[in-house]
């Protein structure tokens, strides 16, 4: 039976989790589920899925979360904060952690996760982003399989697997053969529109994803393109391609019916695509069940019944700097992606709180790299001063912005 613990349980990812290890009772349980501040909705979670544990990281929440559990008769444990989860991580609760906690917010657990040598399912980007190389060092110390479920890596991972390669393996960089790996981009709900259309536009349109349902943060991303600059860096790291000197070897196009979720083309000519509807269960069920296939619930592409087309183009870096400015931090190192990451952060955060316009998200960004020159990054401790030198910065610097 495995024991799954869902970090960020009342989110979009945890949803879909949940969804399909509910479909295999007989081989998969949430045993701990986690959230930030929603205390009615995972103490719900837990009558639906019974959990051994449950964690809050808001230290408001912990008594409604005991009292809550108490109230519905369930013997789930309540606990809360980070140490608590990150105990819970480590320790026997637990052989497979679903990392979907939005955000660096993530990274302890995630961290813990790769140490402890747990299965990882990764969806927290934001952590490879901040500490891409300590948590792949991690995860290859502690012994962890990591199974990316950004959909993007998701595909990279079952093309690579199709050839024998156990991509689950952080110690395997950069496999024989591999030329190049191709990132598919929905292009977002703003795709072909010019940079200065982009001044006026709403929370409720950016959010609002033409492809895929997720949480605010990551659909503001995809509007900006900045998700498609965080997945570059996360692919870098987690198949040992790009960087500086082998920029050619990462790739991205725009693909609007977003079916066609990554490519990797070989050596030997040949180009390897994972495709299927929009719907993140399937790389769920792809981590969940791995080497095997599980039922995710998703239903069969029918590429006639989808229109019967596949379109691609390239991004538009003029209207959308954000990927630019990502790349860009990937050549330069050391701190510089994450300083892009919690400038992005706080200027995704301004703008969903309607204090910034559109366009200020990526001159925020901008603005934070200029003024903090990429420094090397040996230890976590470095890039959590850099993390937190790029929020101080970003958050006085919107003060600049408004609704531009
Ligand atoms: P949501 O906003 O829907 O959910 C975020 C989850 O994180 C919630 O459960 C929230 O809890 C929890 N959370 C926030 N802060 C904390 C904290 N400090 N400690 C513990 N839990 C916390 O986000 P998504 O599900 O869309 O995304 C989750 C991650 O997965 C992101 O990193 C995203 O980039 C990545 N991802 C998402 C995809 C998607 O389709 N949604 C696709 C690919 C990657 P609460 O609500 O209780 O505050
Ligand atoms: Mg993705």
């Amino acid at each position: 039976m495995g024991r799954i613990a869902v970090l960020g349980a009342t989110g979009s990812i945890g949803a879909s989790a949940l969804d399909v290890i509910a479909r295999h009772p007989d081989r998969l349980r949430a045993t701990v589920l986690a959230a930030g501040r929603q205390v009615d909705a995972l103490v719900e979670l837990c009558r639906q899925h019974r959990p051994a544990h449950a964690v809050i990281a808001d230290p408001a929440g912990f008594a409604a979360l005991r009292e809550g559990l108490r109230d519905a008769g369930l013997d789930t444990h309540a606990h809360c904060g980070d140490e608590a989860l990150v105990a819970l991580v480590e320790g026997d609760a637990c052989d497979t952690v679903v990392a979907a906690i939005v955000g660096a917010a993530g990274l302890p657990s995630t961290l813990a996760a790769a140490r402890a040598g747990k299965r990882l399912l990764l969806a927290n980007k934001e952590s490879l982003v901040l500490a891409g190389e300590l948590l792949m060092a991690a995860a290859h110390e502690g012994g962890a399989t990591i199974v990316p479920i950004d959909s993007e890596h998701n595909a990279i991972f079952q093309c690579l697997c199709s050839l024998g390669e156990q991509p689950g393996d952080p110690s395997r960089r950069a496999p024989a053969g591999v030329a190049r790996i191709v990132l598919t981009a929905s292009g977002g709900p703003f795709r072909g529109r010019s940079r200065a259309s982009l001044a006026d536009v709403t929370v409720e349109q950016a959010v609002a994803h033409p492809k895929w349902s997720m949480g605010p943060k990551i659909s503001v991303d995809s509007a900006t393109l900045m998700n498609k600059g965080l997945e570059v860096i996360e692919a870098h790291h987690l198949f040992g391609v790009g960087g500086r000197g082998d920029e050619h070897r990462i790739g991205v196009l725009v693909h609007p019916q977003s079916l066609v979720h990554s490519l990797v083309q070989f050596a030997d000519g040949s180009t390897l695509a994972q495709l299927g509807l929009p719907d993140m269960r399937t790389a769920l069920a792809v981590g969940l069940g791995w080497p095997e296939r599980l039922d995710s619930g998703v239903g069969m592409l029918d590429l006639l019944a989808e229109g019967g087309r596949l379109d691609f183009e390239p991004p538009d870096l003029e209207a959308f700097p954000c990927l630019r400015l990502a790349f860009d931090a990937l050549d330069a190192g050391g701190t510089a992606p994450a300083t892009l990451n919690a400038a992005n952060e706080v200027a995704v955060s301004a703008f969903l709180q309607r204090r910034i316009g559109f366009l200020s998200i990526p001159a925020v960004v901008e603005d934070t790299l200029a003024a903090l020159p990429a420094a090397p990054a040996a230890s976590l401790a470095q890039l959590h001063e850099a993390d937190r030198q790029a929020r101080r910065h970003a958050t006085q610097a919107l003060a600049g912005y408004g609704q531009q």
